[in-house]
């Protein structure tokens, strides 16, 4: 039997006759913790989240409870905003989504308390412009709230504030970066901006603190304002609170959504167990952890992972990928990350060569431009790849598209940078053979393909 879910977040979410409607969503309990969340102190919530451990669910786990403290609300004269990220657009994840299209109203309860939190009494949504559904149900949950007084003026007679409207993005991947949603927000085409010093929570949206949170974060918030901040980190490890959702895509019999808590599952228990093994018997190659912006793991290597022993000192100890529980700090430990929580699967018939030049094409096509690095360097390692793939290969090819990305990571205005060289840097290193016996094959083009600068 695979170990049963834990789902938190996902509770209602495929429950036989639960809908998205708010009458629904009231007879589950809907909106009572709203009312306990109002009649706290702001500081009081920003306290409970910071002492739950929260870490942000868009891909950066970075501690939710912080980023909240960073604005000094008794200096600070601007207008606060908060904005969630729904721009879901890392290949491989697809939870954002199952929530909006199923518990719409859990995300607004969610926001609501957490704009109440930081003060701000304007919100925006912005999603993924593909999500056109996913925008029409929000609009309608929005109005519901209204109508209710969850939203709008003086809500539940408690003399707060507050609207959230929804923006819908327009289909670029570098939207859900967060500077570049802002500047989509303010009507600019959506280049990052450079941080430090355009952290959001200093200088966001309008040049005012703005604080910016995945759809998954923000419910939690309303999780953890419910049972306690403490209660709540008594789920999943220290540092690795709560529950993560994983989404499975790729070579497995089951793909999906799952929900655990953090450090609760190892790789191999969620392939062989929950997703039902390799499809078609086949054995397991490799596994991108967190999104395509990932480093690939290699299936058949050892990864030293630190453990802690009974006297609080930490060991390093040898662990098959199998055996590596899923939670931040342990995957990160391998090298790579488990990011936005997108599982993507590859068993023992895939061409890595291949794999890579699909996801290389991805970053080319959505690099915004604005650093040389990445918008020439993203293009280079495509068309290389495209010149493998179809025969052309160079024995020092290898080498050459590790080169290019070398000289991309670290280099650029935002993570992008580090999502289309990741890719390629470790899937050269891990699986360099691969790369070696495709560049070692005759070549079937007589002229390569010049590598020609964006237009
Ligand atoms: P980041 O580490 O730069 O920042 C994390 C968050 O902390 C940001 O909100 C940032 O503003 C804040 N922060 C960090 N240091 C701060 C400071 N000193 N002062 C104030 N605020 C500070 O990462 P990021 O660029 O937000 O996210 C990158 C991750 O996003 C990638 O790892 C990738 O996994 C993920 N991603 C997810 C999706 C998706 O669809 N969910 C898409 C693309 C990328
Ligand atoms: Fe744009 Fe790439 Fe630079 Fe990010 S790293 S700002 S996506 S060019």
């Amino acid at each position: 039997m695979p170990k049963a879910e834990y789902r938190l977040i996902l509770k209602h979410a495929d429950e036989p006759g639960y809908t998205v409607d708010i009458d629904c969503y009231l007879r589950h309990g809907g909106y009572q913790v709203l009312k306990k969340a109002l009649a706290m102190a702001p500081d009081q919530i920003i306290q409970e989240v910071k002492i739950s451990g929260l870490r942000g669910r868009g891909g950066a786990g970075f501690p939710t409870g912080v980023k909240w403290g960073f604005i000094n609300h008794e200096k600070n004269t601007k207008p606060v905003y908060l904005l969630c990220n729904a721009d879901e657009s890392e290949p491989g994840t697809f939870k954002d989504r199952q929530i909006i299209y199923k518990d719409p109203h859990q995300l607004i309860e969610g926001m609501v308390i957490s704009a109440y939190a930081n003060r701000a009494h304007l919100a925006y949504i912005y999603i993924r412009g593909e999500f056109a559904k996913g925008a029409e149900i929000l609009e309608k949950a929005l109005a519901e709230a209204r109508e209710r007084n969850f939203l709008g003026k003086n809500i539940l007679g408690s003399g707060y504030d507050l609207e959230i409207y929804v923006f819908r993005g327009a289909g670029a991947y570098i939207c859900g970066e967060e500077t570049g949603l802002i500047e989509s927000l303010e009507g600019k085409r959506a280049y990052p901006r450079i941080k430090p010093p355009y952290f959001p929570a200093v200088l966001g949206l309008y040049m005012c603190p703005t604080i910016v949170n995945n759809v998954e974060t923000l419910c939690h918030v309303k999780h953890i304002v419910e049972m306690g901040g403490a209660e709540y980190a008594r789920i999943g490890t220290p540092n690795n609170t709560g529950t993560r959702i994983w989404c499975v895509s790729g070579d497995v019999n089951k793909p999906g959504y799952y929900e655990y808590p953090c450090g609760a599952i190892t790789f191999g228990e969620l392939l062989y167990e929950v997703c039902g093994g390799i499809r078609n018997g086949n054995k397991l190659k490799a596994v991108i952890p967190g999104g395509s912006s990932a480093k690939v793991l290699r299936a058949d290597k050892k990864y030293k992972i630190p453990r802690k022993k009974e006297d609080g000192s930490t060991e390093m100890i040898e662990m098959g990928l199998e055996d590596i529980p899923l939670d931040f700090d342990t995957v990160a430990a391998t090298g790579s990350m488990s990011g936005s929580g997108g599982i993507i699967v590859m068993d023992h018939t895939r061409d890595m060569v291949e794999c890579l030049r699909n996801i290389a094409e991805f970053y080319a096509h959505e690099s915004c431009g604005q650093c040389t690095p990445c918008r020439e360097g993203s293009l280079w390692m495509k068309k290389m790849l495209d010149r493998i793939c179809s025969g052309g290969g160079r024995p020092e090819d290898s080498k050459l598209l590790l080169e290019v990305a070398n000289h991309i990571a670290g280099r650029t205005i935002c993570a992008f940078g580090e999502a289309c060289a990741w890719p390629v840097q470790s899937f050269v290193e891990m699986f360099g053979e691969e790369f070696e016996a495709k560049q070692r094959r005759e070549s079937s083009l007589e002229i390569l393909e010049p590598v020609t600068t964006r237009t």
